[in-house]
């Protein structure tokens, strides 16, 4: 069924097992999983997925559960994507694509790497996870494991969104809060998670929550019949969404699943003005990131200081001629408002950083308006419940209308 063979080092290519307990390689770096994709192109064609089931298992051969009798599913992934054609025409662009991801179970994308990291840690008998979060992923995993029957514990910083905290802690999971951001949450857990014998699946800690997301990429590619657009934009925290989906485009051309030839779409990593370490790091020609101090932005799913990944976020974006942009919450807060009422999609602040990014890009000539650009919107407004709310007119219902 899945054609795993081993997971790999991104950082010093040392090979480790894959069939065992993992969280990081001894050098420190994220570990990658890599399948026989020789044995994959030869058993499994584009043309066989026709029919399968409509979620990311469809993709089951390069996804790294063994038994199907371990995958741990709420109906992931297999998102819609379709065309922003009002949005493109105020912005100036003639194709302008957006992938729903809040219409993914927990209602983020976050549910893609909760199914196949909890399915296999379900697979290598793990029975309790820990991870800090700043909402999402905490109530994707939550929300995973307790299908799994697994014990949660997450630690929050106390302003993450209060749906995630109620989300998460409705379905069992045992939710900390603390004071600060998500890399003190981390470093928390990292303590707690050796005394208590948790297994800590803290962003790129363990190989597997990238498996997930990556499918993101394979699931464009599918959707737009084995084309691939000019440039897709993606608002980054740890980033393992834009690292997934570029490892996800290296895997289809080694499958020969992609037309001869072809280019990559240059990939956009976004973040907000109020943290910005990738952006910094890429404008100043580094290979990794600072620490951002005192970040802050409405977009808290993005309030990442410190990404494990960053230098592999930096080496997809590099090796696709993307770029990287910031983007301030009041260009957030506008690009909401502009996908809601010219779009019908209340998308979450997350995504609508994108489209001050869009904004930003063309004025600057960097995009041009014939491209085909996608956002990968990553969850829904309806999670914001404050977003907004100060800008929207309610109004009042006298006698008549
Ligand atoms: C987690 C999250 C992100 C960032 O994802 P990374 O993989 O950490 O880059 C973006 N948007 C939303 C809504 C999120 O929950
Ligand atoms: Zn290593």
């Amino acid at each position: 069924m899945s054609f795993l063979s081993h997971l790999e080092c991104s950082r010093c290519r040392q090979t480790h097992e894959a069939d065992r307990v993992q969280n990081l390689c001894t050098c420190g770096g994220p570990l990658l999983v890599r399948y026989d994709l020789k044995k994959a192109a030869a058993a499994l064609r584009p043309a066989d997925l026709a029919g399968r089931v409509s979620s990311l298992w469809r993709y089951r051969e390069l996804l790294p559960v063994r038994s199907p009798d371990n995958i741990v599913t709420l109906g992931e992934g297999m998102t819609p994507l379709f065309r922003l054609p009002r949005l493109g025409e105020a912005l100036g662009l003639r194709e302008l694509w957006l992938k729903d991801e809040g219409l993914n179970p927990t209602a983020s994308f976050k549910a893609r790497g909760a199914a196949t990291g909890v399915s296999r840690a379900k697979e290598l008998g793990i029975t309790s996870i820990a991870m800090p979060t700043n909402g999402n992923a905490g109530g994707a995993w939550a929300s995973y494991a307790a299908r799994a029957g697994m014990s949660v514990t997450l630690v929050m910083p106390t302003d993450a969104p209060a749906m995630s905290v109620l989300e998460a802690t409705a379905v069992g999971a045992r939710a900390y809060m603390v004071k600060g951001q998500i890399t003190d949450a981390g470093a928390i857990v990292a303590r707690s998670a050796k005394a208590h014998g948790w297994f800590e699946a803290a962003t790129l800690k363990e190989p597997y929550r990238i498996e997930g997301k990556k499918t993101m990429g394979y699931e464009l590619a599918e959707q737009l019949g084995w084309t691939l657009p000019d440039v897709i934009l993606y608002p980054t925290g740890g980033g393992v969404g834009l690292i997934g989906i570029y490892k996800a485009l290296l895997e289809m051309r080694e499958l020969g699943w992609l037309p001869e030839g072809v280019r990559f779409p240059r990939l956009v990593a976004v973040q907000a003005e109020g943290c910005q370490p990738i952006v910094k790091a890429f404008r100043e020609g580094r290979d990794t990131s600072e620490k951002w101090e005192n970040a802050s932005t409405v977009a808290q799913g993005i309030r990442v200081p410190k990404a494990l990944g960053d230098f592999l976020v930096l080496q997809a974006v590099r090796e696709t001629k993307g770029t990287c942009v910031a983007v301030a919450d009041a260009d957030t807060l506008w690009g909401l408002t502009q996908v809601s009422r010219l779009e019908g999609a209340f998308i979450c602040p997350e995504g609508a950083a994108l489209v001050g990014a869009v904004r930003s890009l063309l004025k600057d000539g960097w995009l041009t308006p014939d491209e085909r650009v996608v956002l990968l919107n990553t969850g829904a407004g309806i999670k914001y419940p404050d977003i907004l709310k100060s800008e929207l007119p309610v109004l009042e219902l006298n006698a008549t209308l």
